[in-house]
């Protein structure tokens, strides 16, 4: 399946609007094709024998049906590892691309489509148009500025205002029953103009949040015990970044709590300093960024692991970015991650965490934290 014809199987229903269309290469309305130039053309219509014509018999006419589609805004860096992590787990029957870049993203379709001999890929198409990610089941948002050397992620949130505003609202009205999954930092504060500008109920408007803070949290410390991160159970909750919480009180291997054995774990009392494994976690997406110029494969797979959890109807628990008001004495509008279950309607339950009062107070500090941001916003 190649760009164009995938654009055209993505029209029929996105063309309720009647609307002519302007793909890049292609000039597209409903139903119909003019090829433009480029190797991204179709198929010329002839009389001719073909061998197509000579090997296939037509048996039915295939209408699209996509159960389970997912869109992917932005193909940069994190796009892409979204879009391979989901491809290699087989999540989607139909995945779509959109960024603004379209010579990167075309360059970015052609390469994953090269590789369907190797996977079994479903059908990938892309373009500039929204229209392309029509009847989504799940939108993940990538798009944006990306974070600078030493750029803090809550700087980086005036420079992405002005894209979601054009673009939450478009994504919605292609896919009205979509889900979204927010990673663009400041993710927390993202999501939550997410959830403002596509009037979305909330339980379908989710941040990728602390789920790849808490996997970096249980990786450092399978590390440190030399158990694999499966077996390290703890959760980081709250902002994702400076001022994530990391909830000792729960931390444990095979149900034994590590407090238990160590009373002073995670305070500045503590003489193993476990609360270097959480520093570790803030400072590790800064180091991975001078080094490689921006944080991937990690990002791309937890996304992946809410894409299945969602698809797949799993229900099962991961700390993303939510509507936190009303819980642990939060009364703004602010999200922030906290253990949620996850399903096929978004976010279904949120699991009352037993938290200790220091740990409440610094979930409180971040909420303000945002809440003192998203004040200042205006859209
Ligand atoms: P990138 O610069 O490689 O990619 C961003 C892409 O968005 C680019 O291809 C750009 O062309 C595209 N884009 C910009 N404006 C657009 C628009 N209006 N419509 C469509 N596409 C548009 O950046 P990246 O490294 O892929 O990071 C993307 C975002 O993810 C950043 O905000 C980054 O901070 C964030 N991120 C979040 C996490 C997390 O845990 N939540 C982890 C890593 C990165």
């Amino acid at each position: 399946m190649n760009w164009a014809t995938g654009i055209l199987r993505a029209l029929p229903r996105a063309s309720a609007a009647g609307v002519s269309f302007w793909g890049p290469g292609v000039a597209l309305r409903p139903w119909h094709a003019v090829p433009l130039s480029s190797p991204w053309t179709l198929t010329p219509v002839s009389k001719m024998a073909t061998v197509k014509g000579e090997l296939i018999k037509n048996f039915t006419l295939e209408k699209p049906v996509c159960h389970s589609k997912v869109s992917i805004i932005g193909a940069g860096s994190v796009g892409m590892a979204c879009a391979v992590s989901i491809l290699l787990k087989g999540l989607t029957d139909e995945l779509a691309l959109v960024d603004v870049s379209e010579n990167k993203l075309k360059g970015e379709v052609m390469d994953l489509q090269h590789g369907s001999l190797f996977v079994k890929m479903p059908n990938i198409i892309c373009s500039k148009d929204y229209r392309v990610t029509a009847n989504s089941s799940l939108v993940i948002i990538t798009a944006g500025a990306r974070q600078e050397k030493g750029e803090s992620r809550l700087n980086l949130v005036q420079r992405n205002v002005a894209i979601f505003k054009l673009m939450i609202p478009t994504v919605v009205q292609y896919s009205p029953h979509c889900k979204l999954i927010v990673v663009s930092n400041p993710v927390d504060v993202l999501t939550f103009m997410s959830w403002k500008l596509s009037a979305l109920p909330k339980n379908r408007v989710i941040g990728s949040g602390c789920n790849l803070d808490t996997a970096r949290f249980r990786f450092l410390m399978g590390q440190k015990l030399g158990i694999h991160s499966e077996s390290c159970h703890g959760w980081v909750l709250g902002e994702h970044g400076d001022s994530s919480v990391p909830v000792w009180s729960g931390v444990n291997i095979a149900g034994v709590p590590l407090k238990k054995l160590n009373m002073a774990i995670g305070t500045n009392k503590d003489p193993e300093q476990w609360e270097n494994v959480h520093k570790e976690v803030i400072t590790s997406a800064y180091e991975i960024i001078k080094r490689k110029g921006y944080t991937s494969w990690a990002i791309g797979l937890s996304v992946a692991d809410l894409t299945e959890s969602i698809l797949k109807n799993l229900r099962r628990a991961h700390p993303v970015s939510t509507l936190i008001k009303g819980l642990y004495g939060i009364d703004k509008e602010v999200f922030l991650s906290v253990p949620c279950i996850l399903g096929e309607n978004g976010i279904s339950d949120l699991i009352k965490i037993k938290l200790t009062p220091e740990e409440e107070a610094r979930l409180k500090k971040s909420a303000e934290t945002l809440w003192e941001i998203q004040e200042k916003l205006k859209f």
